[in-house]
């Protein structure tokens, strides 16, 4: 026997575009690794970047890692949907994607800095839902940097003096977590994304399940 979908699913909706910002080392790419996992329907959007690929990162998985060139010719045909400049290199959106997903009724995981987060949020307000994740102290986060041992000493020194400028746009976000037990704080965000994905302006199919519930009410 084939399972029968239960009307929540079938209702038609708008994508989600889940944007989580934080100082480096603040434990948001775990959060978001774990989310891709465990969130059924979710998936990641690829960005581009100018960066070096660190030895643990897949090209195309985790980054599409391209020229400086390249990323000009993006940027300037308007193949990017935000862009910024991070840390000395340059990282972008790519549009196609994101607004496949979109149209199909799919959610996106953006994992961007505060200028990616406000672009996307003057474009696309109503389908963006944004969470700013803060370390329990500035130790701990330069603890964690030290610990993922994958940058050098002045990368780590760099992330850490622009730590402070990320911290400051906690307030343009719609959800703000302390990652200091990162259980409940991948936990949290879940809560965020079920909450979310059930929002009545999101639902247009709606409409016609509830039209279809009062038709089949016996009317007193
Ligand atoms: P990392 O070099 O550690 O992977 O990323 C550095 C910072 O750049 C992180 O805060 C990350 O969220 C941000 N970032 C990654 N991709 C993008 C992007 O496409 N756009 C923007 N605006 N920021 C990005």
């Amino acid at each position: 026997m084939t399972a029968r979908a239960t009307p929540s699913s079938i209702i038609q909706r708008r994508g989600l575009m889940l944007v989580l910002s934080s100082p480096s080392g603040a434990g948001k790419s775990t959060i978001a690794r774990n989310l891709l996992e465990s969130v059924p329907g979710l998936s990641l959007s690829v960005s581009v970047t100018t960066r070096a690929r660190r030895p643990s990162e897949i090209a195309g998985r985790h980054y599409h890692f391209i020229s400086v060139r390249e990323f000009e010719r993006m940027r300037d045909s308007d193949s990017l949907l935000e862009w910024a400049e991070v840390h000395g290199n340059f990282y972008g959106t790519p549009r196609e994607p994101v607004e496949v997903a979109m149209a199909e009724g799919r959610d996106m995981l953006f994992d961007i800095d505060w200028q990616g987060a406000r672009q996307l949020q003057e474009k696309m307000a109503a389908d963006v839902v944004s969470i700013f994740v803060l370390p329990p102290t500035m130790t701990e986060l330069q603890s964690r940097l030290h610990r993922r041992a994958e940058d050098t000493e002045e990368v780590i020194a760099t992330r850490l003096a622009n730590s402070r400028s990320e911290i400051e746009h906690w307030r343009e976000y719609d959800y703000v977590l302390i990652n200091d037990d990162l259980d409940i704080a991948f936990d949290t965000v879940q809560c965020i994304v079920k909450a979310e994905r059930v929002r009545r302006d999101r639902r247009h199919g709606l409409f016609d399940f509830v039209r279809g519930l009062l038709e089949e009410t016996p009317k007193l």
